[in-house]
């Protein structure tokens, strides 16, 4: 656990340095966790991301954004988890080269609506799809450390069992906090038994989370939502919410890019 008082000799987000990799863990079958330890650390908030260059030996370059998935709290280290995209340029580089002790080039941390700090309280409505559920474990990580109270819904909608990102973490948010519920929408593939959604995310299923959540909360407060993931599984969400009368206000958004 570090400080997180803003160093005012910390670079800025734009100016770009380097991060060495003391650690990859595997997550999915398709997805990794780097652990970064940044030259320059700055202060972050959970929900933003870092942006990442490679540069070929014949001088191209590749760009990309990845959200970091560690709290704030440990302060110059940050977790990207990056999902293989199979004809993708930059996450199979991560998946099949990166390994501890490589330096990569880095620069942020960057991202403004789509965060969140505890003096925004809650309760929080938290939409994740697929590797959309990268910034909300930072928020849930964050909110677990420096607001435990306030109540959290974590809806998590993957295409099946082995597609679920952080399931050590969730299973045990879920289980240790009275305060945080993680539901599941296994979309394309269900275990034996399963009890979860088996759909993907409507209005129905957005009006039950909801109420869950309000009356874990035992009050009306109207509950912040932050819905992130592919484009289509965003503007899904944000719709669905929309239709059953939630405030366009109290809704943040996080496009990860093409509909899954
Ligand atoms: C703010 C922000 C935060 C992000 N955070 C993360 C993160 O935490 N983890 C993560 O894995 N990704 C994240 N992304 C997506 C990431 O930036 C890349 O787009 C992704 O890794 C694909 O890059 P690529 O070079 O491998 O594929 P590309 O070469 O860019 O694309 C190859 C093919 O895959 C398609 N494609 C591109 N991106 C996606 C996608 N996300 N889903 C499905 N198909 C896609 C393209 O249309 C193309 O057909 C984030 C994006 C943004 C804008």
């Amino acid at each position: 656990m570090g400080r997180l008082v803003p160093d005012p000799t910390a670079a800025p987000a734009t100016t770009w340095q380097s991060a060495t990799v003391e650690r990859v863990a595997v997550e999915t079958y398709r997805a990794k966790t780097f652990t970064l330890r940044l030259a320059e650390p700055s202060p972050f908030r959970a929900g933003q991301h870092y942006d990442v260059r490679l540069t070929a030996p014949d001088g191209y370059q590749a760009q990309r954004s990845y959200s970091i998935a560690s709290a704030p709290d440990d302060f110059g280290r940050i977790d990207l988890t990056v999902e293989l995209i199979p004809d993708g340029e930059v996450s199979p580089y991560f998946h099949e080269v990166v390994e501890p002790g490589d330096l990569l080039e880095v620069r942020g941390p960057i991202g403004g609506p789509f965060t969140w700090t505890p003096d925004l309280a809650g309760p929080l409505l938290l939409l994740a799809g697929g590797s959309g559920i990268v910034p909300l474990k930072s928020i849930l990580m964050h909110r677990g450390l420096a607001s435990p109270d306030t109540p959290a819904l974590l809806l998590y909608s993957a295409r099946g069992p082995e597609d679920i990102i952080y399931r050590k973490f969730l299973d045990s948010a879920g289980r240790r906090n009275p305060s945080v519920a993680v539901r599941c929408a296994l979309t394309r593939r269900q275990p034996p038994g399963w009890i979860g959604y088996d759909r993907r995310v409507d209005p129905a299923m957005l009006r039950e989370c909801i109420d869950e959540l309000m009356t874990m909360h035992g009050n009306d407060s109207v509950p912040l939502s932050y819905a992130c993931g592919p484009t289509g599984f965003v503007e899904a969400a944000a719709d669905a919410l929309l239709s059953i009368g939630v405030d366009e206000a109290t809704i943040r958004t996080e496009r990860f890019g093409p509909t899954q």
